[in-house]
């Protein structure tokens, strides 16, 4: 039997991410999916020690124990992770420290030559640009991204009704995150690259060219 793939998806926030994981899953079948935003909300509304002291750190604007993402995500493994399936960690790792954990997990998986360290890969600017001019249909509520072909339009191209710009985030919260990433996930990027590891892909192609890159480079 062959060894399962897995893979580790990194990018800043708007680079797509999480639409090219859906496409490996579409692609390679059932993988275990870890996102590490989805365990920590889980565990906001868990009633636990552990859980209210987390919600009010994050509530506070602060950062929670290092060691917690990485505990979540190996809690996650643990009980999840079939032998015969791979996974995809979207988002993560975010620090080095959790990337030499992680690495450890994987070796006690066997599982670190088989794992692909994608960097979906777009600038500070066009990060920016995608957060803050995503616009929305007002008739059906379609999400427009701001990408490629879809800058171009002017009313929804599927009911044809108006385009209104609806920020989720201050660009304050926005421009935070770049920064977490410039700052720190920066660091994780290097620690793959030093050790040949990274696989970097132009994330500022259209949708299904980030994906063609993806396949093309991990054949
Ligand atoms: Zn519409």
């Amino acid at each position: 039997m062959d060894k399962p793939i897995n893979f580790t998806l990194i990018g800043r926030s708007g680079s797509g991410k999480g639409t090219q994981a859906k496409l490996l899953m579409k692609e390679f079948g059932d993988f275990c999916y870890i996102s590490t935003g989805d365990l920590f909300r889980d565990l906001l509304k868990a009633d636990t020690d552990t859980g209210a002291r987390v919600k009010k750190i994050v509530r506070e604007g602060g950062f929670p124990l290092d060691d917690l993402a990485a505990t979540l995500w190996m809690h996650s493994f643990a009980y999840n992770l079939k032998e015969d399936q791979g996974f995809i960690l979207d988002g993560a790792p975010r620090r080095v420290s959790e990337a030499q954990a992680l690495d450890r997990f994987l070796e006690f998986l066997e599982r670190k030559e088989n794992t692909f360290n994608l960097l979906i890969d777009i600038s500070r600017e066009e990060a920016i640009g995608r957060l803050t001019k995503r616009r929305i249909c007002k008739e059906c509520g379609r999400l427009i991204p701001w990408v490629g072909e879809f800058k171009k339009l002017k009313v929804c191209d599927k009911c044809g009704g108006e385009l209104i710009t609806r920020r989720d985030d201050s660009v304050e919260a926005i421009n935070n995150r770049l920064d977490y990433y410039d700052n720190t996930v920066v660091e994780v990027v290097e620690y793959y690259k030093q050790q040949n590891r990274l696989i970097k892909i132009n994330g500022e192609q259209p949708i299904d060219d980030v994906f063609k890159e993806i396949l093309e480079k991990i054949k």
